[in-house]
């Protein structure tokens, strides 16, 4: 599905260069669902963030789907993006005007989805995650958890082939947490969504079929679950 051949990522003071990631090489088959884990600072959200093409290398081969990533232009990188990938966040990242509903509603609006199809596909969603009831509150009224879901719901509107998710659980308790992490583990294994995350639980980790663990921008080790 996508891989990365001597990826390196770095900022420049000074004329001096410091590295974040170092000569990365990743590649992910379809239906895999990875755990990226490392200490703060490692280069994990960078990392993710390249995956999901949100940021740019500074150096490096991408591909993802068989696309040079490396090569294309901003504007078929974030076609490829909103063709392809679901991005959930720590922190949910949801709209505070706008209702569960029009949040969830949101990425189709940016596609040529016309509106009793839009419908359609959020009410199916909206069904799938028990959510129904909480349609036309805004995110404030929502708990954590049940904010995290609609990112979730968001992030998978337009079925995306790769979910990547960011400490997707870090801000809930662990009874919120362990629903997500089971929602992934459904996703992944009946709908063959592939998964990629960030995080700093263990526990969590062991949810994947692979654990990458980054050290100074390096992955340090690999390890198939
Ligand atoms: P992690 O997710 O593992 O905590 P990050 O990918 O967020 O690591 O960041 C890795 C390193 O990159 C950090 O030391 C951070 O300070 C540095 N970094 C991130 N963005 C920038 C930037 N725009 N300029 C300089 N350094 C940055
Ligand atoms: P968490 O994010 O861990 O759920 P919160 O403090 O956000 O913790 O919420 C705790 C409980 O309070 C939740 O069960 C949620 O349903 C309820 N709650 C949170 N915010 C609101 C709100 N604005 N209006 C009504 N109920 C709320």
């Amino acid at each position: 599905m996508l891989s990365l051949k001597q990826i390196s990522k770095y900022y420049s003071s000074g004329g001096a260069k410091t590295y974040v990631l170092n000569r990365v090489d990743l590649d992910v088959d379809q239906g895999e669902f990875v755990s990226i884990m490392g200490p703060s600072g490692s280069g994990k959200s960078t990392l993710l963030n390249i995956i999901g093409m949100l940021d740019q290398p500074s150096e490096g081969y991408q591909y993802f789907l068989n696309e040079p990533v490396h090569q294309l232009k901003d504007k078929q990188r974030s076609a490829l993006y909103k063709q392809n990938i679901g991005f959930v966040f720590q922190a949910y990242h949801l709209i505070d005007e706008l209702t569960v509903y029009e949040n969830i509603e949101t990425p189709l609006l940016y596609q040529d989805v016309k509106s009793a199809e839009r419908k359609a596909l959020v009410a199916d969603i909206l069904d799938r995650f028990n959510i129904v009831g909480k349609k036309d509150l805004f995110p404030e009224q929502l708990s954590g958890g049940q904010q995290q879901l609609v990112g979730i719901a968001r992030a998978l509107i337009s079925k995306p082939k790769l979910i990547l998710a960011d400490e997707p659980t870090g801000n809930l308790n662990s009874k919120q947490g362990e629903e997500i992490m089971e929602l992934f583990k459904k996703l992944n294994k009946e709908d063959g969504v592939t998964v990629i995350q960030v995080t700093h639980s263990e526990k969590n980790a062991q949810y994947g079929s692979r654990i990458i663990n980054l050290l100074d921008g390096k992955i340090d080790s690999s390890i198939i679950l």
